[in-house]
Formats: structure tokens, sequence, C-alpha cells
């Protein structure tokens, strides 16, 4: 299928090829100066603190930190419903029981902190929440709402690199932040994930669970710095290799304007909308919140056949995508979740479609988008 307008393009070009090709020719493939470079580089970037380890993928990130914040058996971890299943995966795969979180509103798609209390008991351990769509969540309010209930509270802010309120970026306000670095997020690697705490503490767990809970790395037995190692805790290997780290150091500089330039596209969306029986979220920030504006989302008309409009965009030429599909529909969730725990996620989940959104789109894709679009729900 040869697209006109495809969901998302890599904003790639020659910086990360020579990256790549410099890291090859170097000898040294994994755990080196690159993964260090690119750990301190983006916990610069971050600001707050914010001590960072680069892991494998995003999932792997959420996986370390239920470990590391000591969630398992009998525990409860509340998350979003409108969210990707590896919030919910990675809960199960701690032995806990994950517990879903309503939207805010209609127009805020985000968890409350007023959604997530309703959905606290004596068992819930840990609170995730997701940033959707680059949107950030009410982090001052949820912070505050999980310390004052003892609670652990995790960041998935996969959709969100270099989102903040009041100059605070996402990913340092709860105990651990977890970024993935998939090819189709705002900083792409292909496979990659950071896993960040401001936590000394935490952030040492971290380390030790990425890595066979080893005391000492390779590259300081390399550098004559160590000869042996203890195993501090039973750990695993989500490490990143220093070909990713390449490449994720040369995305870090691109995010920045790449950011910048999907807000743009995305209040030309809003414009060429604006009027219509589409609707688009989060259409009241404060004037201290900055969104990564991820992916760009519209609800559809209450009434709208959502399949005949993917195929009419098809059509024109236009590919689009749905975030998400209800965790109530999934054969692993059936027994664990109906329809009824988050009846506005899953009237969402019913209407929501994503239309096209990447740095190097250009206004005239934006209109024809638009216009498709219009046409197929008029
Ligand atoms: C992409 C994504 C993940 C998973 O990240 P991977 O790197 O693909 O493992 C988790 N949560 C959300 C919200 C995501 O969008």
């Amino acid at each position: 299928m040869m697209w006109k307008i495809q969901l998302f393009k890599l904003n790639f070009d020659h910086r990360e090829r020579d990256a790549v090709l410099e890291t090859v020719d170097s000898g040294w493939l994994t755990m080196g100066e690159r993964i260090l470079g690119f750990e301190a580089a983006f916990g610069d970037y971050l600001g707050h603190g914010a001590r960072c380890t680069a892991v494998s993928n995003g999932t792997a990130a959420l996986h370390m930190a239920l470990l590391a914040l000591d969630v398992g058996q009998g525990d409860e971890v509340i998350i979003p419903a409108l969210t990707f299943v590896a919030d919910a995966n990675a809960v199960r795969m701690v032995g806990a029981r994950p517990v879903l979180a309503d939207c805010a509103s209609r127009s805020d798609w985000n968890v409350s902190a007023e959604s997530i209390a309703r959905k606290i008991t004596p068992r819930t351990k840990a609170v995730i929440v997701v940033h959707y769509a680059g949107f950030p969540c009410d982090m001052p309010a949820i912070a505050a709402l999980c310390r004052e209930r003892g609670l652990k509270l995790v960041e998935d802010v996969a959709h969100a690199p270099g989102a903040s309120i009041a100059g605070q970026m996402c990913g340092t306000f709860g105990d651990v932040g977890c970024f993935s670095f998939f090819s189709n997020k705002n900083l792409s690697i292909g496979e990659g994930g950071m896993v960040v705490a401001c936590d000394g503490n935490l952030s040492q767990r971290l380390r030790y669970l990425r890595s066979h809970g080893m005391t000492t790395l390779t590259l300081d037995r390399h550098k004559g710095r160590a000869a042996t190692y203890d195993v501090a805790e039973p750990g695993l290997n989500y490490r990143m290799d220093e070909i990713r780290a390449a490449i994720g150091l040369v995305q870090l500089d691109k995010l920045p304007a790449g950011n910048l330039r999907r807000k743009e596209l995305t209040e030309r969306y809003r414009r060429n909308l604006a009027g219509s029986p589409l609707q688009m979220p989060f259409d009241n920030l404060s004037a201290d919140v900055v969104s990564a504006y991820h992916i760009l989302p519209v609800l559809l008309p209450q009434a709208c056949d959502r399949m005949g409009v993917i195929e009419m965009l098809k059509t024109a030429g236009v590919q689009s995508s749905i975030h998400y599909l209800p965790f109530s529909g999934f054969t692993a969730y059936r027994e664990y979740f109906t329809a009824q725990d988050a009846p506005l996620a899953e009237e969402i989940c019913s209407r929501e479609l994503t239309m096209p959104l990447y740095p190097t789109m250009s206004d005239r894709e934006v209109d024809l988008v638009t216009g498709a679009l219009l046409g197929a729900v008029a």
C-alpha cells in the first residue's frame, strides 16, 4: 500500500546514518561512551536532578519501574483506561492487578486526581499515568494525591518527551518516569527506552535491574577500573546498545524543533476542523503547559461509522489509526475489565480516530488530510 500521506514518517537524515557508521567503526557495540553520553544528555534535557538509565524499550522501563517500587502479588495498580496495553501487561507481569481510571472529561482525555481517587482501595500500591498524545496530566494534583495516600507514582512518558508543566518536564513528577523510543515516537530509535528517577537509591536499583544486578560494567573492566563485580540483587538484561544510543543522541538534538513543528501542525489541524462536527481534545491548555504533540486524535461524531471513515480516507491515500482499542475487548482482559469500569474512556475508544502527524509533514499535507476527513464525515 502506497499512502499519499502516512500516519508517521521518520525524521532521519545523514546525521543518524553517520552516527551509526561511526559507532560500527568504533569497535565498541554496547554499554559504552555513547550510552553514558545519551543518559547524561537526556538527564540534562529533563533537568530536576533526573538520573537516566537507557534501556531496551519502553515496556522494559515500565517493568523495571514496578520491580524497583516493589509492586507485586496482591497489589493493585491504577492505570488509565485510555492507553496502550503495555501498561496493563507490565502490571500483570509483576503479579499485580491493573485497575482502570477514567478520562477526566470529553476534552481532557487524561486521568485526573479525581478519576484516580475514585479507584483507590486498601490494596492500591501504585498509580501509572500516561500523558496521552503528549498532553501532560495534572501532575501537581496527582502527585499530591499519591503522597497523601502513600502511593507510588509512575509516569509513562512514551507520548511526552519534552512536555512540561510550569517549566518542569514530564517524567520528573513521579517516582519513576518511563520513556519509549520506538520508531513512531517523538524521539525515534527503532527500539529503545529510558527509565528515570530523581531519587539516588531508586536510580541505583534501576541500574541493577537493567543488567543482572551487577555492580560494575564491562566498560569499567575494559578501562581497568574494576577487575571483578558483585551481584547486588537479581536483575535482568534490559540494556541498550551503542548503535541505538548514537541514534538517540542525534534524535534528542532534533526533539525540541520537532515538537515545535508538531505544535504548528496541530494548530493548523485545529483551525481547519473548527466549526465541523469533529472535535479535537485538549483544546484548553493552561498557559504554563507545554505538550509534546505526539499524535493527532480526533473525536468522530456520535453516530459516525468509524470503519467507513477509515476506508474513505484510505481511498484518498490517507492513513489513519485508533488510539486505543478498549481493554474490555481483548481476550486477555475480558475477565478483568468491563465497559462500565471507565464509561467515558470506553466511549472515546469507540469514537477516536488518529490522523497523520510528524515533524516533516507540510502544511499542504495537513490541508489534504482535513479535506479528506471532512469529506468522509459529511
Ligand atoms: C509505545 C508505548 C509504550 C511501549 O513502548 P515500547 O518501547 O514499544 O515497549 C508504552 N506505553 C505507551 C503509552 C506507548 O505509547
